[in-house]
């Protein structure tokens, strides 16, 4: 399941985050965070914000972005409670094993990139 990705005291909380405040107030959660991120990265960037600011706002957004996996995971694995959201169902299969495999293979690409970078750049 999420063991692997997030510990079983994190999924806790978040478990408890979702069943207080409900699924879809916590997917605009994940938006509102990763609005502050950019929003503080861009005053970064002109000088106008230091460094621990930018940390501040890049752990909200690991914050919800594990959340999220917490709540794709229910919503795929054991059929959460949709109402209120409009999308398909998605099919029966935990998110644990997807983030993964993708995870995995962007690293990878990365890797190539970086690779394949440093041949162009040496040659
Ligand atoms: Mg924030």
């Amino acid at each position: 399941m999420m063991d692997d990705f997030v510990s079983d005291e994190e999924r806790e909380l978040y478990l408890r985050a979702i069943g207080q405040w409900g699924i879809q107030a916590q997917l605009y959660m994940v938006m509102e965070e990763t609005g502050e991120l950019l929003s503080v990265l861009g005053k970064y960037l002109r000088g106008r914000a230091i460094p621990s600011q930018v940390c501040e706002e890049l752990v909200d957004v690991q914050i919800m972005i594990r959340q999220l996996a917490v709540i794709l995971d229910i919503e795929l694995k054991e059929g959460g409670d949709t109402s209120g959201l409009n999308y398909p169902r998605a099919p029966d299969q935990g998110a644990s094993d997807d983030l993964k495999r993708r995870l995995r293979y962007k690293l990878d690409k990365l890797k190539q990139r970086l690779d394949e970078d440093v041949e162009v750049n040496d040659g």
